[in-house]
This record gives C-alpha cells, sequence and structure tokens, in this order.
C-alpha cells in the first residue's frame, strides 16, 4: 500500500480556506453579538451545551474514547457520546481521530499538523484557516481511522456532524429566542473552539513538565480548567492511552470524573490509567508505560 504523505505543516499551507474562514468570521461575531443579549436563562443553556459538548462530546467522547479507547463502553454510549461531540462544532469524529492520531505519531516534528514550533497563532487557529491538515484524503482517514471508517454510525455521524447544531439552534430559538441562540450555539461554540486550540497551543508552550516526553507538551492548570482537564496535556503525551490525564490529586479532571461516573454505573470497563505509584488504585488496570497510541 502506498503510504499517503502528510504534508500539514505551514509550508504546505496554500491560502484560506474559504468556507472555514465565512464560518468562523460568522461564529465569532455572533459570540461578539451574545455580549449585548444576556440574559440568565441563555447563560445557564450555554453552560449545559458547554458540558454536553466540550466534556460528555470532546474529551470523553472523541479524545478519551475514539482516539486513544482510554476505556470500553457499550456502542449506544458511545454513539450517544460522539453524537455529544458533534456539538461542539470540531468537525466529526473520523476527521477529529485522524488529525489528533496524526498530531501524537508526529507530535511537534515534520507532519503535525498544529504545532507552535511553526508559530503560536499558526498552532492555534492558522492550521484552521489556512493550513491542509483540515483536507484529509480517503487514503489517510482509512490509514489512521480504520475502525471509525469501517463503523457505519460513526461515518454517518461524521458526514452529518453540523446537523446536531441546527437542531439544537431551532430548539433554543423556539424556547428562548435570539439570546439563547446567540449564547447556546454562537458563543458556546466559539469559546469551546478557542478552549480546545489552546490544547494545541498554549500546552505546547506554557506549563510544567513532569515528563521528558519528545515532543514540547506541557500541563497548563488554566487550560485544564476550562476544556475539563485536556490541559495535562504533558502527562497525557508520556501516557496517551490513559482515560486519566490529571494524575496528582491537584489536577482537576472533569473528563476523568466523568469516566469513573460511566464505570460506577457499569457503563465504562477495561479503564486504562496511567502507572504513577501514588494515583494508580487496585480497580484499574495499568497501564505499561511504554504502551503506544494506536
Ligand atoms: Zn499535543
Ligand atoms: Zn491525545
Amino acid at each position: 500500500m502506498v503510504q499517503p504523505t502528510l504534508m500539514y505543516g505551514r509550508k504546505y499551507q496554500k491560502g484560506l480556506n474559504g468556507i472555514t474562514a465565512i464560518a468562523m468570521t460568522a461564529f465569532h461575531i455572533g459570540a461578539v453579538a451574545a455580549l449585548f443579549f444576556v440574559t440568565k436563562g441563555a447563560l445557564l443553556a450555554a453552560l449545559i451545551l458547554y458540558f454536553v459538548g466540550g466534556m460528555l462530546g470532546i474529551g470523553m467522547a472523541y479524545h478519551r474514547l475514539l482516539t486513544h479507547r482510554g476505556y470500553k463502553t457499550y456502542k449506544w454510549v458511545e454513539y450517544f457520546l460522539t453524537f455529544c461531540g458533534t456539538l461542539a462544532l470540531e468537525g466529526g469524529p473520523i476527521f477529529w481521530v485522524a488529525t489528533h492520531r496524526i498530531h501524537h505519531q508526529k507530535s511537534d516534528r515534520e507532519g503535525d499538523p498544529h504545532t507552535p514550533r511553526e508559530g503560536t497563532w499558526w498552532a492555534h487557529m492558522g492550521w484552521i484557516l489556512t493550513g491542509e491538515g483540515l483536507h484529509h484524503d480517503a487514503a489517510v482517514l482509512s490509514k489512521y481511522c480504520p475502525d471509525l471508517c469501517r463503523d457505519r454510525v460513526q461515518v454517518f455521524l461524521s458526514n452529518w456532524h453540523w446537523v446536531s447544531n441546527v437542531i439544537v439552534g431551532l430548539g433554543l430559538l423556539a424556547f428562548g429566542g435570539i439570546p439563547y441562540v446567540l449564547w447556546g450555539i454562537f458563543f458556546r461554540t466559539t469559546f469551546g473552539l478557542h478552549s480546545t486550540w489552546l490544547v494545541n497551543s498554549a500546552t505546547h508552550l506554557w506549563g510544567s513538565r513532569r515528563f521528558g516526553t519528545r515532543d514540547d507538551s506541557t500541563n497548563n492548570w488554566w487550560v485544564a480548567l476550562i476544556t475539563f482537564g485536556e490541559g495535562w496535556h504533558n502527562n497525557h503525551h508520556a501516557h496517551p492511552v490513559s482515560a486519566r490525564h490529571g494524575l496528582a490529586w491537584y489536577e482537576l479532571d472533569l473528563n476523568w470524573i466523568g469516566i469513573s461516573t460511566l464505570r460506577r454505573l457499569g457503563l465504562a470497563w477495561d479503564i486504562k490509567v496511567a502507572k504513577i505509584a501514588h494515583v494508580v488504585t487496585t480497580e484499574h488496570q495499568v497501564m505499561p508505560a511504554e504502551e503506544a497510541v494506536a
């Protein structure tokens, strides 16, 4: 089989990704407009949807379940959480997982879709606006996501990932009017996008490094706070399959608390947890330190 070439670095950018740039501009304008339509109900709707899309969806599903298979669950739970992930407006699960698996394979080296070594702004949003990382071809997807490409439901959710926000947006419009849409859709997704992008930019630049990984990943508490624990990114690069990223008691990791809750409900099992003496408990499967990402 011919190996797909990963031409994702900054030097391969070919100009503006038109539709993405228009959508991003519109969502940022909507997010600013929301500041002029503040109501308690609209703020609450945005907060709830932020948890659903960012924690249940991106952290617990797209990242720790689909990308790294850090735990096992029933298919219906996987599909439900993946649906939640589409609400974050970060693309379908197959695109997201492929991009992130490539990031782990090439971290801060040639082929990484978003390394700050090519510029802070590039790693944050530039790669979305002008990079080739948005344009995976079929060969790349089937190489990096054979598991998801075989799953018809995941393919469906990937093809129609934007529909969930249309449905929720219409529901918000009917329930609370324009303020609910501005906060619940525009502000909430824009804030969530920047939070996730900070994991690509800030936690490859600023923070502390517990593990001497080959990349520049860091642990950063304020990124962890707004991403439900994804900011413990140096822990994560050192132990990519671990479903737990906050490894010390003071490293708040709400995504891990969510996965633990699933386990208590009987909805998650075979949970991989990084082997650090003071956090591993006997009830969890201990992950070998050298275990590689899928
Ligand atoms: Zn990283
Ligand atoms: Zn990862």
